[in-house]
């Protein structure tokens, strides 16, 4: 059997992931009928270039999912990828959801297996080992008359071939627009002019460490203000409302909000300094639908598979999830000759009902979240962050 080559598209969280499974599947195998390799693409210039997009993402469940993927040292080391690396997680974590407007504890989701990670930090963490090629920016995909490779080519001119393709390319996925066409591959914005929604997030740097001390009060790394006018206020802020003056500084309505906020969030947001711009943010998610790989020859997995809004904290614990499936379904391919076309055919299927599932709650919450009244009906309370039942099986907790 020849080598099985994947190509990754996108050196994001996930496109690292996929690597750091492929390459610890590889070495753990004694004999292995096929040798997997795999090459990472990635549009950006460098590592240091999309490291400006920072936020904190918390996970969940899928940390059991998370040390299944990665090497031993790696995850020996985790900790070196949190928000606060010095941080140490309590067995049990509380995760709290307060009134924004009076600082009343609305919910408290415990939560044992919680991890919050540094967004730049996390894909840092991920891409030691991983040799990524930078500078390659999709532009199409071909599959080989025999059905059993796949062309991807870049802007640059150059092209490669390979056995499967992934698309790890994030929410506006150009893998997923070649495979689907435009016009059921378009992800679709959060705010819509019926319901206007302002999203923005913004990374500070305050310059007192008495101010961090004060902020750090509720928790370290996570702690959710809602407001009754329809707000909510994390790391990043949302609210009904217009777009701002300037979509790229909403700092003027932002510190608007300070008025009706109580302490930390009244505090976190008078003290962005004033000259410091806060981008507006586009929110987008898309609802997957089943679709042809081409016999298995090119699939999707993170956000370029299940774009989600982040109102449940859900996005990466659904890429890592994704990760340890897909690689599970390689492995019954390249060992038990399971045919290719029915492992990725099962790949996308589980994905598309766990990702799925989650892409309407998130959605459904966001909604709820910012409808005072609905606060309480909210999946986030209802359901609190558990993984959901397809989620579980991948867990092989079901
Ligand atoms: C404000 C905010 C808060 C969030 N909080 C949480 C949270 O608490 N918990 C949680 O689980 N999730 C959270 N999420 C979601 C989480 O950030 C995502 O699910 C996750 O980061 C997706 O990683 P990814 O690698 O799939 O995509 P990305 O990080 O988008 O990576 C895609 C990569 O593909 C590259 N690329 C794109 N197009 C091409 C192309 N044509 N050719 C080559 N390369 C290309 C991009 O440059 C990028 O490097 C949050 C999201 C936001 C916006």
């Amino acid at each position: 059997m020849d080598d099985f080559h994947v190509l990754i598209v996108g050196a994001g969280i996930t496109g690292l992931l996929v690597a750091q499974a492929l390459k610890k599947a590889s070495e753990a195998l004694e004999h292995p009928q096929a040798n997997i390799t795999y090459t990472i693409f990635e549009r950006e210039d460098s590592a240091e270039a999309y490291r400006v997009r920072l936020w904190g993402l918390s996970i969940h469940w899928s940390s059991p999912l998370l040390k299944k993927i990665l090497p031993e040292d790696l995850w020996s080391r985790i900790h070196e990828a949190q928000c606060d690396p010095h941080y140490k997680n309590p067995e049990v974590e509380h995760l709290n959801i307060y009134d924004g407007s009076t600082g009343d504890k609305l919910n408290d989701m415990p939560e044992p297996q919680h991890m919050r990670f540094n967004r730049s930090r996390m894909r840092a963490f991920c891409a030691q080992g991983i040799d990524v090629q930078y500078g390659k920016k999709v532009s199409s995909i071909v599959p080989s008359e025999n059905g059993k490779t796949v062309t991807v080519s870049f802007a640059d001119g150059s092209s490669v071939t390979g056995s499967l393709l992934v698309g790890a390319d994030g929410t506006n996925s150009k893998v997923r627009h070649l495979l689907l066409g435009e016009e059921k591959a378009v992800a679709q914005t959060a705010s819509t002019p019926d319901e206007p929604f302002v999203f923005t997030n913004h990374t500070v740097q305050y310059p007192k460490a008495e101010q961090a001390l004060f902020l750090r009060q509720l928790h370290p790394t996570f702690y959710v203000g809602l407001h009754p006018d329809g707000a909510f206020f994390w790391l990043f802020s949302c609210w009904r409302g217009e777009a701002p003056a300037n979509p790229r500084n909403a700092l003027p309505e932002l510190k608007a909000w300070t008025s009706k906020l109580v302490d930390p969030w009244k505090s976190a947001i008078e003290w962005l300094p004033d000259n410091e711009a806060v981008e507006t943010q586009k929110i987008a998610y898309w609802d997957p639908v089943e679709r042809d790989n081409w016999g298995g020859r090119v699939t999707l997995a993170g956000d370029a598979a299940h774009p989600m809004v982040p109102f449940r904290g859900q996005g990466l614990s659904h890429c890592i999830a994704d990760v340890a499936s897909l690689t599970a379904q390689l492995q019954a391919h390249l060992h038990e000759s399971k045919p290719l076309a029915d492992a990725i055919n099962e790949y996308d299927a589980e994905v598309v009902a766990r990702a799925g599932d989650e892409v309407k709650t998130s959605l459904q919450s966001m909604k709820f979240l910012m409808t005072w009244d609905l606060v309480e009906q909210s999946p986030s309370f209802t359901r609190s962050i558990d993984p959901n039942e397809a989620a579980l099986k991948i867990l092989g907790r079901s």
